[in-house]
C-alpha cells in the first residue's frame, strides 16, 4: 500500500511518518515523483492543505494526504499565521523567520507571548472528495532560541507543561504533544478507514 504524503520538506515528511506509524504502509513525498510543491496561494490552511492535497493526488494517483501548518502569535494578532513559512520574505531561512519574529517580540512581557501552532490535514483518496481535521498546541514564544532539535519556530516555541522549547525535546515527545501530532493520529484512523 502506497500513501503519498504531499510535501517536499523532509523535517515534516520524517514526523509524519513517525506519527502514523503504521510500517505495512510505503510513503512517499512529492521529491519521489521529481515534483516541488505548488505555491501556496490560500489565505487560509485549510485553503493551503487543499491546494496541496489537489496537487499530491494530481502527481502520483495515490490517496493523498498533506498538510499545511501556522503559528499564530496572540501578541501578533495571530500573525505570522498562514504566512509562517515566509514571514521575513519569500527566500526567509527557518532561522530568519525565528530571529523577525524575537524581534518583533522584544520588549513583550512573558505572560503576553503566547503563540498555538495549528496544523490542518487534508487528506483525498480521488482528487474530488477532501476531509480535514485539525490539531493545535498552545505555548509561549521564548525571547532567544533554545535547543537544537525540531525544525522551523521549535526553537522559539516553549511548550510550558514540560518547561522546554519542542527544540529541546526528543522528536518522539515533541510528537506526542504536538500539533501536528494531534492532527495526524486522527488522520490515522480516517487514512484505515479509506485504505
Ligand atoms: P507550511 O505548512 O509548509 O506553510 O509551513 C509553515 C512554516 O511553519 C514552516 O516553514 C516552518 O517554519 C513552520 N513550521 C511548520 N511546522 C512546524 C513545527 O512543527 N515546528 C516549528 N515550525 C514549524
Amino acid at each position: 500500500m502506497r500513501v503519498l504524503i504531499s510535501t517536499g520538506n523532509l523535517d515534516k515528511f520524517r514526523e509524519i511518518v513517525e506519527i502514523i506509524s503504521l510500517p505495512e504502509i510505503e510513503f512517499l513525498s512529492l521529491r519521489d515523483f521529481g515534483s516541488d510543491p505548488p505555491p501556496e496561494t490560500g489565505l487560509t490552511l485549510a485553503q493551503n492543505a487543499r491546494i496541496k492535497a489537489t496537487h499530491g493526488f494530481q502527481v502520483s494517483g495515490l490517496l493523498t494526504v498533506a498538510e499545511d501548518t501556522g503559528l499564530f502569535v496572540d501578541a501578533l494578532g495571530g500573525m505570522p499565521g498562514v504566512f509562517s513559512s515566509r514571514f521575513a520574505g519569500p527566500a526567509a531561512t527557518y532561522r530568519d523567520n525565528r530571529l523577525k519574529l524575537l524581534e518583533m517580540l522584544e520588549g513583550i512581557p512573558f505572560e503576553k507571548r503566547g503563540a498555538c501552532f495549528t496544523t490542518i490535514v487534508c487528506i483525498t483518496r480521488d482528487g474530488k472528495d477532501f476531509a480535514f481535521v485539525e490539531g493545535k498546541v498552545r505555548g509561549f514564544i521564548t525571547t532567544e532560541e533554545r535547543g537544537e532539535g525540531g525544525f522551523g519556530y521549535d526553537p522559539v516555541f516553549l511548550y510550558p507543561q514540560m518547561g522546554r522549547t519542542f527544540a529541546e525535546l526528543p522528536r518522539c515527545v515533541k510528537n506526542q504533544v504536538s500539533h501536528r501530532g494531534r492532527a495526524f493520529r486522527s488522520a490515522r484512523d480516517m487514512l484505515l478507514k479509506l485504505l
